[in-house]
């Protein structure tokens, strides 16, 4: 086998409940994640030095992806090498489908597909649990871009244990022409004085696991919301745009600037993508969740 193509799914936050800043600088989280249906698609090649390139798949805008050593999927196979002390080195040639810097953890995307890729190109056999522990040193969010489906998250957000969750959810996510920095958006909610006991969300957890559209409505939410709009104030504006076009509840994706609509169905959410497209979000995309977490896709 020469290369390899893994696809990784952007995440959501149907809960993020977001803890006073810890000694070590990181929050404590508990959140509800769920994986849906837009994609980051990483190819690898055996190669003799690490070279990374990204190319856009429709609007996103991948300006902002550093193309060198600090591109995260560049180290998450250096750190695949290390682990198993191998002499490799690949090509990875990303297609990204998930807005860069829109809260939807592209980025941890990519570091979990490449970690996977890059552990069949060269049939190293990786257990689950090292993998999942790489993939905790890399960021809070790539185990569970590893893992997919719907889990709930604690510790920084990196400890996963899957949720039974009914299935057949309908997002319209709405990406914002520009990116908020996720640490930016944490320091805001310390400034503001945010964050209090955690607790884990049970009415959202019945709420998914009966399959109830409107109880999960009421029960989604996100600490960071508040901090988000406070540092930008425009962001109301796709907020009250997918009220008006219909959506049952709208949410910001985890520090945002994306906003997801939560729809009835999949006319519905095709119904509210339309309203979105007519308000001028032009980029808005129907996604369906849960969906799986890092999986092959194609061998060459
Ligand atoms: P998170 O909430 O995990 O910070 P996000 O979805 O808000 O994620 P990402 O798209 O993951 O943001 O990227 C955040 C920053 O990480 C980018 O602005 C970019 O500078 C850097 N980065 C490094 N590698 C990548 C990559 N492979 N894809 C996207 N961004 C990357």
């Amino acid at each position: 086998m020469s290369s390899l193509t893994v696809r990784a799914a952007a995440k959501i936050n149907l809960r993020l409940g977001v803890g006073p800043v810890r000694e070590d600088g990181y929050h404590p989280l508990i959140t509800v994640y769920q994986a849906v249906g837009v994609y980051d698609d990483v190819t690898v090649t055996a190669s003799p030095t690490w070279d990374v390139a990204v190319e856009p798949v429709g609007a996103v805008d991948v300006s902002a992806v550093p193309l060198d050593e600090t591109n995260i999927a560049v180290r998450a196979g250096r750190l695949l090498v290390t682990h198993h002390g191998i002499d490799a080195a690949a090509s990875i040639w990303v297609a990204k489908g998930i807005p860069v810097a829109g809260g939807m953890a592209g980025g941890s995307a990519d570091a979990a597909a490449t970690l996977v890729a890059l552990d069949r190109l060269w049939e190293l056999h990786t257990p689950d649990d090292e993998l999942l522990s790489l993939a905790a040193q890399l960021g809070s969010d790539v185990p569970f871009a590893l893992l997919g489906g719907t889990a709930l998250g604690t510790g920084r957000g990196e400890l996963v244990e899957p949720v039974p969750d009914a299935g057949g959810w309908w997002w319209v996510a709405v990406p914002s022409a520009t990116g908020l920095s996720t640490a930016a958006v944490y320091q805001e909610h310390d400034r503001l004085g945010l964050g209090d006991r955690q607790l884990v969300p049970q009415g959202l957890l019945d709420a998914l696991a009966a399959g109830s559209v409107e109880e999960l409505g009421a029960t989604l939410a996100n600490d960071l919301e508040r901090p988000a709009l406070s540092l930008r104030p425009d962001l109301a504006a796709p907020h009250d745009a997918g009220l008006a076009a219909g959506a049952v509840a709208m949410l910001l994706s985890g520090s945002g600037p994306t906003w997801l609509a939560l729809c009835r169905d999949h006319e519905h959410a095709h119904w509210v993508r339309e309203g979105l497209v007519d308000a001028g979000f032009a980029d808005a995309v129907a996604a369906p969740g849960p969906v799986a977490g890092a999986h092959v896709v194609e061998y060459a």
